[in-house]
């Protein structure tokens, strides 16, 4: 049983390794992005929502994430454990889930962060971009989500050192090498 945050730049290799560590440890893989995009996909009410700031690079409102995070975390699922891909991204969305999982009488086990230079990100988004042809890959949006990064949820790294929850990983090598890294961290 684990409940992991995962952190880390876009274009660090986070969703790739959270669904490893997630197969490994038998945990919901909890992506606020994925759920966001089926979200628009669907044309729901919060699709219309997010579909600008999500295209613009922007982020989300907090209500809306903290909303999703709020009925997700309830599921029956999550009682053996999680892992948050991309949530929190803002200081008020940590504040939030920490009164969501003090309403939930559950602790987390540890916020992995993995850490990858600027000039290494924007290099794999563009190559992202060409892969998978995700709207908001193109480099105005790229350079975008990065600065939204640095100056909103970089932040994050030392409120969650702070706590004493953070472990950081380099997130330059092979896929096997970062996950084998994670692990070890994880115990
Ligand atoms: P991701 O797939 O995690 O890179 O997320 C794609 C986009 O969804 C982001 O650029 C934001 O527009 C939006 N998003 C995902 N998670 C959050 C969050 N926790 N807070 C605000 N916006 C988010």
């Amino acid at each position: 049983m684990k409940r992991l945050i995962f952190m880390g730049p876009p274009g660090a290799g986070k969703g790739t390794q959270a669904k490893i560590i997630c197969d490994d440890y038998k945990i919901p893989q909890i992506s606020t992005g994925d759920i966001l995009r089926n979200a628009v996909k669907s044309g729901t009410e919060m699709g219309l929502k997010a579909q600008k700031f999500m295209e613009a690079g922007d982020l989300v409102p907090d209500s809306v994430v903290i909303g999703i995070i709020g009925e997700r975390l309830r599921e029956k699922d999550c009682s053996t454990g999680f892992l948050l891909d991309g949530f929190p991204r803002t200081i008020e969305q940590a504040d939030a889930l920490g009164k969501l999982l003090t309403e939930l009488g559950i602790k987390l086990d540890s916020v992995i962060n993995l850490a990858v230079p600027d000039a290494d990100l924007v290099k794999r988004l563009l190559d992202r971009a060409i892969k998978e042809g995700r709207a908001d890959d193109n480099e105005e949006t790229i350079k975008n989500r990065l600065a939204n990064y640095n100056s909103k949820t970089l932040p994050l790294l030392d409120y969650y050192r702070k706590k004493g929850s953070l472990r950081e990983i380099d997130g330059l090598g092979s896929m096997q090498d970062i996950a084998a890294k994670i692990k070890k961290e994880l115990g």
